[in-house]
């Protein structure tokens, strides 16, 4: 046994780097989360949470959410406001607003509303779907609902009626075209607007969202379009509904520099409108708060270099800074979506299959008439351990290739094909041994990838991770079980769509990123679970049915103070019927051509009636099963 403990696992994983304290190891080498509690914290292990969601019949892959996770961050999120406030003795106020696109799903938004009730937290809309989601999930008592986005009339009408109501709407003037439609429909209804005006800031931030910032970000008014709607709502005399000064520069901005330079230049924009006579109330610095996905505290763009209590005391210097009437100090509003739901959902999938790149422990040994390239790469294969190893492996590599082409060629065995194979490998894994940990030369470099065993897990990449096909989105992964051991195995994942895009290759490090994950060898039979981390913001909807594989499985838990937990929603994920509904296809219709098909067969005599009994009922519970594997 090795010296290996449950700490070098959470190291090796990053848990406790990205973890923001809500996950780690247990003693018996069990991933673990931590909530907090009225007198400290708890810990539960994810695998007995996840035997607790299986004896409810709920199946891999499963997205997990962890209620108190969430209730946790919309917390820390108002409270790391509240105490920046108080330390500067700010004489405004914060209000948190929760934009419903960066975690659409009903069950989310009630429990943000519901957590968020104690700080009047709000929610912000950008599109009529997503303000039909705030006012069916805010009370109507002055609630905030931030309404980004190009509005219709329809939109408007329907925001304005909200203000009836009593809630607190304002519409952001994303372009000019927007303000004559407000004013008409203000005045036929009879119902005065809330407004704010979304600004281009000519800061530019780093990270991978920027293109939302800067003159050509393709949102908000350019300086010459704000200048035209103040003058036409002075020309209105309806200068006093404006209210409110939007930015927002892209999510995930990894230096607090930039928000910082970005947050001083709205505060002069709001300044000047108040200089213009605006009835300003509220500057709003829209989302970007990041979430450190590395754990790395860095610049890098999936990481951040500033904590939450930094963030919020950054925003509230500036604008003491820069706005310093005391008798109307602005509302300070943020529309923080990733930092507040990213570690509330987790996904949970299992690995079905394991191919390994390792030689066959026999066989290696070419014989004395075997051909004469086999047989030289057996004797460079011998000196890899001795002298110039990195040649010797080239030499071997050019073996492999010339019997390459004599097997196509027709002048080489199936068999001697495959010895050629193991000795190649054998090569490869013998020159890894004697350079562990050392830079290997450029044509060398991807050695250790190429060696790399292929874990299939049980999801689809397209679905639950969009942004790590899309854009290289890194989130976490590690085993739930086994921590208390050393993982032997460098592997990569390969989900279930048989794309070639449809894996995880690149992974967390302590400094920066590596193309392979260690993890435990299976034992035969093991059900072996991974976690991805950190997968509750955009994930959810822009997932897509790719292969036809649908929604998972979902389980929602609260972990009580005791440690017990109570399951609080489980939703079957989407049946095989349900995803071809989707493209069209009705399983019933599907059923009854089979069924002629199969009808057919009888007739010819192909089949008798019990073994069409048989192929009819597998195609039916093929439909009404899950889309992805099934043990
Ligand atoms: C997407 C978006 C947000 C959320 O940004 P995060 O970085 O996820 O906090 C906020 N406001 C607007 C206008 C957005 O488009």
């Amino acid at each position: 046994m090795t010296d290996w403990t449950t700490d070098d696992s959470a190291e090796l994983y990053g848990i406790r780097r990205w973890g923001n304290g809500y996950f780690d190891v247990s003693a018996r080498g069990e991933l673990t989360v931590r909530v907090p509690t009225a007198d400290g914290s708890i810990q539960v292990a994810l695998a007995e949470i996840l035997d607790g969601v299986r004896q409810r019949d709920l199946r891999l892959p499963l997205l997990l959410r962890i209620e108190n996770l969430l209730d946790a961050q919309i917390t820390r999120l108002n409270e790391a406001f509240r105490n920046a406030i108080a330390e500067h003795d700010y004489p405004g106020s914060y209000r948190g607003v929760f934009p419903i696109k960066v975690n659409q799903q009903r069950q989310v938004i009630e429990e943000i509303t519901r957590f968020g009730a104690p700080y009047r937290h709000g929610l912000e809309a950008g599109s009529k779907a997503e303000l039909m989601i705030a006012l069916a999930s805010l009370p109507a008592d002055g609630s905030l609902i931030i309404c980004n986005g190009y509005k219709d009339r329809e939109f408007i009408d329907l925001g304005l009626r909200a203000r009836q109501l009593g809630f607190q709407c304002i519409f952001v003037i994303e372009t000019p075209a927007e303000l004559p439609v407000i004013l008409a429909r203000s005045r036929a209804l009879g119902v005065e607007p809330r407004l704010g005006v979304r600004v281009k800031l000519s800061t530019t931030v780093g990270g991978h969202w920027n293109l939302t910032s800067g003159e050509r970000s393709i949102f908000g008014l350019s300086i010459s379009q704000l200048v035209e709607v103040v003058d036409r709502l002075r020309e209105a005399e309806m200068l006093n509904t404006l209210r409110l000064l939007h930015c927002h520069l892209g999510s995930q901005i990894p230096q607090l520099d930039d928000i910082r330079s970005a947050a001083a230049e709205a505060c002069r924009f709001y300044q000047e409108l108040m200089n213009e006579g605006a009835a300003m109330e509220m500057i709003d610095f829209g989302g970007g708060l990041a979430v450190d996905y590395l754990g790395t505290g860095s610049s890098d763009s999936q990481s951040r270099d500033y904590s939450l209590a930094g963030y919020a005391a950054a925003l509230v210097e500036t604008v003491m800074t820069n706005l310093t009437d005391p008798d109307r100090p602005p509302t300070i509003i943020t529309e923080s979506g990733r930092e507040t739901v990213a570690y509330y959902s987790l996904l949970l999938f299992n690995i079905f299959d394991v191919t390994r790149f390792d030689p066959a422990a026999e066989g290696l040994i070419p014989g004395p008439e075997a051909h004469p390239l086999l047989r030289k790469m057996a004797s460079r294969l011998e000196r890899i351990g001795a002298e110039t190893p990195q040649q010797n492996y080239r030499e071997i590599v050019a073996c492999r290739d010339r019997l390459h082409e004599l097997f196509t060629a027709g002048q080489l065995s199936l068999r001697d094909r495959a010895l050629a194979q193991e000795l190649l490998l054998a090569a490869g894994r013998r020159l890894l041994r004697q350079s562990p940990g050392q830079q290997l030369p450029a044509d060398l470099q991807t050695l250790r990838e190429d060696l790399a065993a292929i874990y299939y897990g049980n999801l689809s990449v397209f679905q639950s991770l969009p942004d790590h096909w899309a854009i290289g989105q890194l989130f976490p992964v590690a085993p739930i079980r086994r921590l208390a051991e050393k993982p032997q195995c460098h592997a990569v994942i390969a989900d279930i769509t048989c794309d070639s895009d449809g894996r995880i290759s690149r992974f967390i490090a302590d400094r920066g990123t590596r193309a392979t994950l260690a993890l435990h060898e299976l034992a035969p039979g093991e059900d072996y679970v991974l976690a991805t981390f950190l997968v509750g913001a955009y994930q959810e909807t822009l997932g897509d049915l790719h292969n036809l594989f649908g929604d998972t499985d979902i389980a929602s838990v609260r972990i009580e103070a005791d440690g017990g937990f109570v399951i609080t929603r489980e939703d079957r994920g989407d049946s095989v019927a349900d995803l071809l509904g989707y493209v069209q296809y009705d399983a019933r219709e599907l059923k009854a051509r089979f069924r002629a098909t199969a009808e057919q067969a009888v007739r010819e005599n192909r089949i008798n009636l019990p073994q069409r009994q048989e192929i009819l009922a597998c195609f039916n519970a093929g439909l009404d099963g899950y889309s992805y594997f099934e043990t």
